[in-house]
């Protein structure tokens, strides 16, 4: 299911492959023991050996080693007992030691796969291509000083997973699906806090185009990109701006740019290296990381519930819909949400309140749900009310609303307002009567046969009483009295 794009000469297809590159959990630092707490003072963080200094030895840190096996799990990809470290060689200003220790032809982790959810209920799976462990390198600051460069170290000698997808994403929604799916797992995982805004996730772009089943085009390749947005503007700008030099007869220069989010356009940043460039060699100061089938396993057994067993248990289990199990567990802090209010109520209704009427109001503060005013215990406690005939569900929801603004909880603004379902069926019929009294036409019509036209009477049993009649009753008593 390829979904081309039409160019002036006929139809061509997007492919697009992207580096995704992960900062790791963890206290310290992939080859040495300082801090890695983001927002820190500048240079703050720093030991010997990520600022270069000579006669400095780098010693792995075993528990970056255990994440990035536990990320290759979760990825489901093969997990290598041997690799190797290898010095990437090229110059930075703030890369002191003059090359990037990274994994090049032995990484620690090899091929898996990725199933992504896409908006027509479709899912795809998506290849990787490995997993490795590699140093970030530090921080240039260009905006402190009109003529002048701060270099800021802390990030220096951070642990990175780089995960490199296939050129298996053929359109900007596909690349968006996978980064999300890729950020949701490490974060279930929890070896990545996924925060794209703080760096800690962000994503080397790819892309080429090429006439339906012919060979890969040359790729340009659009470096740190740091939201999904953007990820997916780059990509459609790329798409146009590379459908329209072939249409006329140009030529794609394999290239890296840079992507401007001011103007959604990308830009020539230098001419592509090749891997050969970078003159990688095993780093001589560290030996090849080798671990045991008894390691993988004992990470393998602590693993949690990722999403696809998660959706897939929700369907099953739950008896969910494929779109609401999907949309549920697509983060964890959601997931998590949900299975406290599920427990010990009906399971459907839950799972409509969450990503329904809460899922609005938390969208219109623009809030994350760890953020959420109302908690999960609160949504729970309205929904127990809608179910012991407290409130209608339509009340709930203006009830709902005044918990998002006051964080009060639902008993008391029910309490409050008054807004407790009249289920008195004397009350109720009170206003029938008058109602049928006034508006002799309209029972004439419900009796002749237009059976539709309850629907007008019990609208205006609720408006009569503020809509907090229980309007099973207000259905069942309207129906008696009608009779002719
Ligand atoms: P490099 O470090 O040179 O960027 P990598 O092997 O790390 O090389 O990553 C290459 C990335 O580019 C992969 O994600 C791969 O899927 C993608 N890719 C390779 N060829 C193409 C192509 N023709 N079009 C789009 N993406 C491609
Ligand atoms: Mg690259």
């Amino acid at each position: 299911m390829s979904s081309y794009v039409e160019g002036a000469t006929g139809p061509w297809e997007v492919v697009i492959g992207l580096e995704v590159h992960a900062q790791v959990i963890s206290n310290s630092k992939l080859f040495s023991g300082a801090a890695t707490a983001f927002g820190a003072e500048a240079n703050s963080q720093v030991s010997l050996v990520d600022a270069g200094l000579p006669g400095m030895l780098p010693v792995i840190n075993e528990m970056a080693v255990e994440q990035a096996v536990r990320s290759g799990l979760g990825l489901n990809a093969k997990i290598n007992n041997y690799s190797v470290f290898d010095r990437k060689n090229y110059f930075y200003a703030d890369l002191p030691q003059g090359y990037q220790i990274s994994q090049y032809l032995q990484p620690i982790v090899g091929e898996g796969v990725v199933s992504v959810d896409l908006a027509d209920g479709s899912s795809r799976d998506i290849g990787v291509e490995r997993l490795h462990l590699e140093q970030d390198a530090g921080k240039s600051l260009h905006d402190r000083h009109p003529t002048k460069t701060y270099v800021d170290l802390n990030r220096s000698g951070v642990a990175l997973m780089e995960i490199v997808s296939k050129p298996d994403m053929r359109s900007a929604e596909e690349a968006g699906a996978y980064v999300r799916k890729i950020r949701a797992i490490l974060r279930y995982l929890g070896t990545c806090d996924g925060n794209m805004e703080e760096g800690s996730m962000r994503a080397d772009v790819n892309v080429s185009v090429r006439r339906p089943g012919a060979d890969l085009g040359t790729r340009a390749e659009i470096k740190n990109v740091n939201s999904i947005r953007f990820i997916q503007q780059a990509i459609n700008y790329e798409t146009t701006r590379q459908i329209d030099i072939l249409e006329e007869g140009g030529s794609i220069d394999q290239e890296t740019r840079l992507f401007d989010a001011q103007t959604g356009t990308t830009r020539p940043m230098r001419s592509k290296e090749e891997a050969h460039d970078y003159r990688y060699f095993p780093d001589p100061d560290l030996l090849p990381l080798e671990f045991s089938h008894e390691f993988v396993d004992r990470i393998r057994g602590s693993l949690p519930e990722l999403p696809d067993a998660k959706k897939q248990r929700y369907m099953d289990e739950l008896g969910l819909s494929a779109h609401d199990a999907s949309v549920l567990v697509s983060e964890r802090d959601t997931a998590l949400f949900y299975e406290q209010i599920a427990e010990g109520r009906d399971v459907k209704v839950a799972a409509n309140w969450v990503q329904g009427e809460f899922f609005a109001q938390l969208s219109k503060l623009e809030r994350e749900i760890t953020d959420s005013p109302v908690s999960a215990e609160q949504l729970g406690a309205l929904i127990d009310l809608i179910a012991d005939n407290t409130i209608s569900g339509k009340i709930a929801k203006g009830v709902l609303e005044i918990m998002f603004e006051s964080g009060q909880d639902a008993a008391a603004i029910v309490e409050e307002k008054g807004l407790k379902q009249v289920s008195d069926s004397g009350a109720i019929e009170d206003e029938i009567v008058t109602i049928i009294a006034a508006n002799p036409d309209k029972v004439a019509e419900f009796q002749s046969g237009k059976k539709k036209i309850i629907g007008w009477f019990v609208g205006q049993v609720m408006q009569a009483t503020k809509g907090k009649a229980n309007p099973q009753m207000v259905n069942q008593l309207l129906r008696d009295k009608l009779k002719p």
